[in-house]
């Protein structure tokens, strides 16, 4: 077994798109500490806005804070926790934000050992040797229709409630994400992104341009160009993370 040392190396985009007035997207990451995020907000007026840079701000604040210490799953578990009371308990106070949330898909790196903590329906994928597979799963009324198959995938992408999520952090008191852990190799590429991207873009056109092997700031930016040549129907989001 290989004792090295894995590296990573980062890059990240965002964009209003071409259709909405506002960018409620956020993202945030540190690679020295191991912690990479991507929200997306919803709510009325500003409220989408002010619930994913919530969510991002308090994740940051617990996990990025101080000294290089990677978080453990129970550091990452507390952090969305919090994050998750912090969004509920500003929008108990102002009505003008009731029901406001944001989706989180936050990679936590500690060494090889990277952990996916998903709510929502922004995603994760993993490019390992060539092959592109999605690594967390929907929380949305259509994808778990489709899991459960009521629905086929091209009946959920025409579906009026495709934009309908079950899980999302900051409208209720509680909140549990699903963790998936995976133990990192050099070459792994990883991609967070909002559904700006996964909307406009199949999982074979994302898959030929991470295999483009461009450098990941190029790599973002063509991303985001490639949704928005699409439609850019919405706020559009990605963070890539290259394991060397
Ligand atoms: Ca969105």
């Amino acid at each position: 077994m290989s004792t090295a040392t894995v590296q990573f190396t980062a890059a990240a985009a965002t964009d209003r798109g071409r259709k909405r007035p506002s960018n409620e997207d956020a993202f945030g990451y540190s690679i020295e500490h191991g912690v990479y995020l991507v929200c997306d907000g919803m709510g009325g007026a500003a409220a989408g806005e002010i619930a994913s840079s919530l969510a991002i701000d308090e994740m940051m604040r617990l996990l990025s804070n101080g000294e290089p210490h990677t978080p453990t799953l129970d550091d990452s578990c507390k952090a969305l926790s919090q994050a998750n009371h912090a969004i509920y308990e500003r929008a108990q106070k102002n009505y003008k934000l009731c029901g406001m949330g944001t989706t989180l898909v936050a990679l936590v790196a500690e060494e090889r050992r990277v952990r996916v903590l998903n709510v929502g329906d922004s995603r994760c994928y993993m490019l390992r040797k060539d092959r592109l597979r999605q690594v967390t799963l929907d929380h949305s009324l259509v994808e778990e229709q489709v899991r459960s198959g009521r629905m086929t995938k091209t009946e959920a992408l025409r579906s009026p409630l495709r934009n309908v999520i079950t899980r999302a952090l900051g409208t209720q008191c509680q909140v549990t994400p699903d963790v998936f852990e995976i133990e990192a190799e050099a070459g792994d590429l990883f991609l967070l992104c909002s559904d700006g991207l996964t909307r406009e873009l199949t999982d074979a056109q994302i898959e030929a341009h991470l295999k483009s092997n461009l450098p990941l700031e190029e790599l973002c930016t063509q991303l985001v160009k490639a949704a928005n040549k699409a439609g850019g129907n919405d706020n559009i989001t990605c963070i890539l993370v290259r394991v060397d």
